[in-house]
């Protein structure tokens, strides 16, 4: 979606410009379409829409921690030493940092401290398909880390030479390092203290789900942002419906239970609810 325009009549039009690449030459499309109400499912800030005119409430920017993600395959298991382990130990598949008792970095981004990644999993292991070391079995890694890895890093956590001085800012050979993928992420946000949230409805018949973002950011919160909204639209229509209509004509709106979980007794677990002040 590129534009989102409110009609005179409460209506929004929706604009999409898809672009193709049709061999060598690339080709837009633009299609237009009307809808009574938009519901606004990514966080507005990537998102790059034009919303005419400027709706009653513009979401707050939300602080995402930049998270950098490096997927890697390696012929090497890592290294013991690079971790404090004695040479014959074997590292853990999951490694996960916390600040050594000396380090105090408060809310700063940068707080990972002196470790420098916050956790290097091994996700498993294959056999390299390429024609060059055709089947060698090799293990694949992700690092979780505040700042993008170096080849310098890499080949300290796998217990090979570090590259040449002035290549740092290379890639390993392929002998060590046979793929590597590096991804910036816009992970979750910074969790500031606050006392009020972002809104929901941003402006009649427009509804924005990633509010919940600038709070929390889980598929299952975002799952239950979009479930409240299609209630609350959902409601409204059937309000609206019934202004015009007698009640027993109206077809109730219907939901989809819920009551799928074991209710446990709080108490009777030991757990009570908190009181929290603001
Ligand atoms: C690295 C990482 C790790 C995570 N780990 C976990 C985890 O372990 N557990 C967990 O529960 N959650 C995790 N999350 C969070 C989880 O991914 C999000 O909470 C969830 O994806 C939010 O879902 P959503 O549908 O609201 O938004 P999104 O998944 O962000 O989807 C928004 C969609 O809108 C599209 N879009 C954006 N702009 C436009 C536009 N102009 N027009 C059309 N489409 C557009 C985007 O391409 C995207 O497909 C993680 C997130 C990251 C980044």
């Amino acid at each position: 979606m590129n534009s989102l325009s409110r009609q005179d009549d409460g209506t929004y039009i929706v604009k999409s410009i898809s672009t193709h690449s049709e061999s060598s030459a690339e080709q837009s499309s633009t299609s237009e379409e009307t809808f009574d109400t938009v519901i606004l499912a990514a966080p507005y800030q990537f998102t790059g829409i034009d919303i005419s005119p400027a709706p009653k409430h513009t979401p707050d920017k939300i602080p995402y921690v930049h998270l950098h993600v490096t997927l890697f395959a390696s012929p090497h298991v890592l290294s013991p030493t690079a971790f404090g382990l004695a040479p014959d130990a074997h590292a853990p598949q999951v490694i996960l940092t916390t600040l050594a008792p000396d380090e105090s970095y408060g809310s700063s981004p940068q707080g990972v401290g002196r470790a420098g990644f916050f956790s290097i999993s091994t996700l498993g292991g294959g056999l390299n398909p390429g024609p060059a070391v055709k089947d060698r079995p090799e293990y694949f890694y992700k690092i979780f880390s505040p700042m993008r890895v170096n080849a310098t890093f890499l080949a300290k956590i796998l217990g090979i030479p570090p590259p040449a001085a002035g290549a740092e800012g290379e890639e390993l050979s392929k002998d060590d390092v046979s793929w590597v993928y590096r991804k910036l992420w816009h992970s979750y946000p910074y969790e500031y203290p606050r006392v009020t949230f972002e809104e929901i409805r941003l402006d009649k018949d427009l509804w924005y789900t990633s509010g919940i973002e600038s709070f929390i950011s889980t598929m299952e919160t975002s799952a239950l942002m979009g479930m409240n909204i299609a209630k609350l639209v959902t409601d409204e229509w059937a309000s609206e419906k019934n202004k015009g209509e007698k009640a027993e004509d109206v077809e109730p709106v219907k939901v989809q239970p819920e009551d799928r979980y074991e209710k446990v007794q709080m108490a009777e677990k030991g757990q009570k609810p908190i009181k929290a002040k603001l």
